[in-house]
């Protein structure tokens, strides 16, 4: 689309001879004044009143001179234009790029400001929020992303800007911001808004968020039909690119993530396990595993069927996530067995948190329960730690777990041995 622009403003400025050199020294003015000096001077032709020799000369003259002032003007403008679009070109290809969201984003804020020539600019992107889609501040300049991160705005909302140009896919300019009853005044006051223009981000007919840009307010340039045109095609260039990046973002997150747990699947356990391991190397720091198995699980998939089994891994899973932090791997290792990388922790740090783990498996509410209560679901743990234990290499630390894990098997089942 923007080569069809760009070759259509090379059309007119090309094809049209709109080329511009200073008014004075058209070759064509030059030839008209001539003829004309040599009209009135050198009686070339014979006209006996002055007056009307004159006024014919000051004629010509004006239509001129008007008519290359208008062209200058108009040529300025394509010129103008035509920089801006070529910007633009340049901007979505370096775009087309990055897959990485906040490349993305950085990219699109850095020449909304550096080359477009705004004095600031914001980026709300729609996002999932208890289960609604809403619009929240992501990232902007002059402000700080924690704190712009806490301005939502609903998605279909008939107030507010912000909402107004998500919902009816059309860009906004906003002359005075502090006395516009459309404009959320919390808004105005935490970016500090005047001239303002808010355009949808829209891609396949989706909406993904809204882009603000900030009038400058030191050379007082307002935000013309045309600019507004031009960030129309900017937008929409940002947002193909920025979609782009979440799908990636989405593809990434499915190639290491387990589908029934939502844990890190075996492969990216390994890779994280090699990197983990180099790492706590390098700066002499502990790494620990907790390895674990559910007790009888044979028993509940024949019980309650295979869709309650997977409904128990679902539930170890969520409950994982929630007791690790994101920095943490905790994986599903296999089929019902799952581990746990842990830095920085001593053994009686791991043995904890391996002891936690198990007595809320024991005590937690599954959902096989509302059919046999008393039927308490257990694991077996077994933990390893560079702290005393003879690692040298990342298999190792999964060798002595398992090797513990089984020890708990044989002991009984629903206990964590340490070694
Ligand atoms: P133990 O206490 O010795 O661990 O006994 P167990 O019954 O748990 O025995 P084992 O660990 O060998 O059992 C593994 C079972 O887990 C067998 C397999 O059918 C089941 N399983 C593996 N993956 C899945 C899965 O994705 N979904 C369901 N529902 N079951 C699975
Ligand atoms: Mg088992
Ligand atoms: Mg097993």
């Amino acid at each position: 689309m923007i080569s069809q622009i760009n070759k259509f403003i090379n059309t007119i400025i090309i094809e049209n001879r709109l080329r511009f050199t200073p008014w004075l020294l058209r070759t064509s003015t030059l030839l008209v004044l001539l003829l004309l000096f040599s009209f009135v001077f050198l009686d070339f032709v014979n006209i006996s009143d002055l007056y009307l020799k004159y006024g014919i000369f000051a004629l010509f003259v004006f239509f001129f001179i008007k008519n290359d002032i208008n062209n200058y003007w108009q040529i300025r403008g394509l010129q103008h234009m035509y920089k801006e679009f070529k910007e633009i070109n340049r901007v979505t290809e370096a775009l087309r790029s990055t897959m990485n969201l906040d490349s993305v984003l950085d990219m699109v804020l850095k020449n909304l400001t550096r080359e477009l020539k705004y004095e600031r600019a914001f980026i709300f992107l729609t996002i999932e929020i208890k289960q609604k889609t809403v619009l929240r501040g992501e990232i902007g300049i002059g402000v700080l992303n924690e704190v712009l991160r806490q301005q939502v705005f609903d998605l279909n909302g008939t107030t507010g800007i912000i909402s107004r140009t998500a919902a009816e896919m059309k860009p906004f300019i906003i002359k005075d911001a502090k006395n516009d009853h459309r404009c959320e005044q919390q808004l105005v006051e935490l970016l500090n808004l005047n001239e303002f223009s808010a355009i949808p981000l829209i891609a396949r007919n989706n909406v993904l968020g809204v882009l603000v840009v900030v009038a400058d307010g030191f050379t007082k340039k307002e935000i013309s039909e045309e600019d507004l045109t031009l960030l129309e095609i900017f937008a929409n260039q940002s947002a193909i690119a920025i979609q782009n990046a979440r799908f990636f973002e989405i593809i990434e997150r499915l190639s290491f993530t387990d589908e029934l747990t939502g844990l890190y699947n075996h492969r990216y356990f390994q890779e994280k396990l090699r990197e983990q391991f180099i790492i706590s190397r390098e700066n002499c720091n502990m790494i620990s595993m907790i390895y674990f198995d559910i007790d009888d699980f044979k028993y509940y998939n024949d019980t309650f069927g295979h869709l309650m089994g997977d409904n128990i891994l679902n539930t170890i899973g969520v409950m994982l996530l929630s007791m690790f932090d994101e920095g943490t791997c905790a994986a599903r290792y296999g089929g019902e067995e799952f581990a746990i990388i842990l830095t920085g922790k001593t053994k009686a740090e791991t043995f904890e948190l391996a002891e936690r783990l198990r007595k809320t498996v024991e005590t937690y509410e599954f959902e096989y329960k509302k059919e046999i209560k008393t039927k308490t679901l257990t694991i077996s743990l077994g933990i390893s730690s560079s702290m005393t234990d003879d690692i040298k290499e990342p298999s190792d630390l999964i060798d002595i777990a398992d090797n513990r894990l089984y020890t708990a098997k044989k002991s009984g089942k629903n206990i964590v041995v340490q070694g």
